[in-house]
């Protein structure tokens, strides 16, 4: 089957680049991946993504992505790409199914995953109680105490923002020794609000089922790294704030890439090394990780991939009848 784009991902970044494309008349589709709708489908409400004054739940957010993409045309398909062959055009890129699909040019929209820590219950209290996202959920926590995880610059990022609401931040790390800068460790250190806990790791989260039917954690069990004692202390939040993993291993050796495998983009635009392929979203941006700034470069991913096909065409076809 041969598309004029292929969107790999169905994330904030992904739709708003199938929004785009199939509203230009071009042929899309977006490949949905293990996660339908991307990271927001595993939040509860959304409170910042302007246009929804009272907010929205995650998951029915990106349905309203979805539906609307699928308005102008968008195909989405529920399979995972395993390979892409970048190297001639047009693109090719082969799903789980082993089913391949061509396109005149792609648009890599596939996220980044907060790395997490694999504690019990920490799947079961994600989204209720549990984030991974201090500016998306610090709000949610006024006057209230919550304990972030983490030795970095993430960690100590996310606990300096998170005393804006809370009453205590306690910070939670598994050594004595911080991976954070110099400087960050200075000021969450010199935070009144913010407690260190250090040798500690959190065995478990514990939490209770609320009348309303939802889930809400209370507790965090944890344990002393040097005595491996195990205590229990009510929290009414907690933050993992260990980093995030850019989604992007398919396209190792093929696209350029920084370090941590974020895939670079030219310069105020969303072109990658090789000329038809673009990247949007979290893939691509280490600094801001937000649905709106996802959803943004989607747009832009989109624009810069209809104009370079117009230019490829056009140039195609002047060369045909010169
Ligand atoms: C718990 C949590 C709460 C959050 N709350 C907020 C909030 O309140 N407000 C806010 O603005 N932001 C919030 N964020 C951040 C926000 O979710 C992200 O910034 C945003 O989703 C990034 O969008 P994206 O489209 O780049 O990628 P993602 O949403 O990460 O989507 C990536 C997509 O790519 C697909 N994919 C990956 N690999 C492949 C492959 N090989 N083949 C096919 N598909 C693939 C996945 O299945 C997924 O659909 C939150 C994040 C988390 C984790």
């Amino acid at each position: 089957m041969h598309y004029d784009i292929l969107i790999i991902g169905s994330g904030p970044a992904g739709f708003t680049a199938a929004i785009y494309a199939s509203r230009a008349g071009l042929k899309t589709a977006v490949f949905e991946g293990l996660q339908p709708g991307g990271q927001l489908t595993i939040t509860t409400e959304v409170e910042n993504y302007p246009g929804f004054e009272h907010g929205i739940m995650g998951p029915e957010m990106m349905d309203v992505f979805r539906k609307q993409a699928q308005r102008f045309g968008t195909q989405t398909i529920f399979e995972k790409i395993e390979s892409v062959s970048f190297n001639a055009r047009p693109f090719v890129c082969v799903s789980d199914r082993g089913t391949q699909y061509s396109a005149d040019a792609v648009i890599i929209a596939t996220g980044a995953s907060a790395k997490l820590l694999g504690a019990k219950g920490e799947d079961e209290y994600m989204g209720y109680g549990i984030s991974a996202c201090a500016t998306c959920d610090g709000f949610f926590f006024r006057n209230q105490h919550v304990y972030v995880i983490g030795g970095g610059d993430t960690a100590m990022e996310e606990a300096n923002y998170l005393t804006r609401f809370a009453s205590k931040v306690t910070l939670l790390h598994r050594s004595e020794n911080f991976r954070a800068s110099k400087i960050m460790l200075e000021r969450a250190k010199s935070n009144e609000k913010i407690e260190f806990m250090m040798n500690t790791a959190v065995e478990e989260f514990k939490g209770e089922l609320l009348p309303s039917g939802l889930r809400k954690l209370t507790h965090l069990v944890l344990r002393n790294t040097v005595t491996n004692e195990l205590t229990t202390h009510s929290a009414d939040g907690a933050f993992v704030a260990i980093g995030h993993q850019p989604n992007t291993a398919l396209f190792n050796g093929l696209l350029t890439m920084d370090s941590t495998g974020y895939i670079i983009t030219d310069s105020k635009s969303t072109y990658t090394n090789i000329e038809g392929v673009f990247a949007c979203g979290d893939a691509q941006d280490s600094v801001y990780r937000q649905a709106i700034t996802a959803a943004g470069s989607g747009c832009m991913a989109a624009i810069d991939a209809e104009r370079w096909l117009e230019l490829t065409r056009h140039t195609a076809h002047s060369e045909q009848h010169s």
